[in-house]
């Protein structure tokens, strides 16, 4: 089989989480131009619906909306078990759901921390847990979290520390798990993303003044458009990856370089 054809995601099922728009609106929208069947799973379900209507139309695949919250086992087990029985199976996902809060430590209240973590973090751990326990028992899987260059530098000027330890530990749970279900045929692996034009950054009133610094401290000069993570993420969920596990690959445009 040719690497391009390894490459692709032809007969492939999967899910992306906080897929109603932004990185994970992009890539399910790659999954699917790939050839898979997919499905839109996030907290806002009319733009879900809409988000799956739009990628069922460019690419003639079967793209379903599910409403989930990430922050709920029991709505992360039905998830998963209407995409199996949906899209019938489940190969890949894309756990890709977050928040930031911006606030100084001193002044961040403990529910404001919480939120950031609970989603950030624990929903990451429910739904990556809940796709690995199918996987492990129906013949292996790809599972790709996201993590942030939050991981690796701190962000400045605006003060993040919830959202730069939640990305942190995202990328350590890649690892201990990659590391657990490796004999397996379950992979695990993370995006570490730079700054990305995203809803998360545009609608954010706090962040959009920031926005010229962060650029004159970028090596590009710019902020990463969502569909410059596409690529990565059809990679890591075929099976041209299939020795890459417990890795995190930081697509920041050498932002995190110096
Ligand atoms: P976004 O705000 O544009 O989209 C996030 C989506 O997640 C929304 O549709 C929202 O409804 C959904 N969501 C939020 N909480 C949820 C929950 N509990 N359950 C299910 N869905 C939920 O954000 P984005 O920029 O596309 O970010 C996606 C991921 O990428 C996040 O994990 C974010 O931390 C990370 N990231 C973003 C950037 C950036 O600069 N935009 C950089 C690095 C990492």
């Amino acid at each position: 089989m040719g690497i391009i054809e390894k490459m692709r995601l032809d007969g492939k099922k999967g899910f992306v989480t906080g897929a109603a728009r932004g990185i994970g609106k992009c890539t399910a929208s790659g999954f699917a131009e790939a050839g898979a069947d997919v499905a839109i799973v996030d907290l806002d379900y009319d733009e879900a619906v809409k988000t799956a209507a739009e990628i069922a139309e460019a690419t003639g695949r079967k793209v379903i909306a599910l409403k989930c919250d990430c922050t709920d086992k029991a709505q992360v087990e039905a998830m998963v078990k209407a995409v199996v029985e949906e899209l019938g199976g489940l190969d890949f996902c894309h756990n890709n759901a977050g928040i930031c809060i911006n606030a100084p430590a001193e002044e961040m209240t403990y529910e404001q921390w919480m939120k950031v973590i609970n989603i950030n973090l624990n929903g990451v751990f429910l739904t990556d847990v809940e796709a690995g326990k199918y996987m492990l028992t129906h013949g292996g899987g790809s599972i790709i979290n996201t993590a942030s260059m939050s991981a690796h530098i701190v962000n400045v000027p605006q003060p993040q520390c919830a959202y730069n330890a939640s990305k942190a530990a995202v990328i350590q749970l890649t690892k201990s798990l990659a590391i657990e279900w490796a004999k397996r045929g379950v992979r695990v692996n993370s995006i570490s993303p730079g700054y990305i034009g995203t809803d998360l950054v545009l609608n954010s009133p706090s962040l959009v003044p920031l926005i010229e610094k962060w650029n004159a401290m970028a090596p590009m000069g710019r902020l990463g458009k969502p569909e410059e993570l596409e690529s990565i993420c059809v990679y890591l969920a075929g099976d041209s990856s299939s020795f890459t596990t417990g890795s995190d690959f930081i697509v920041d445009g050498a932002f995190t370089c110096f």
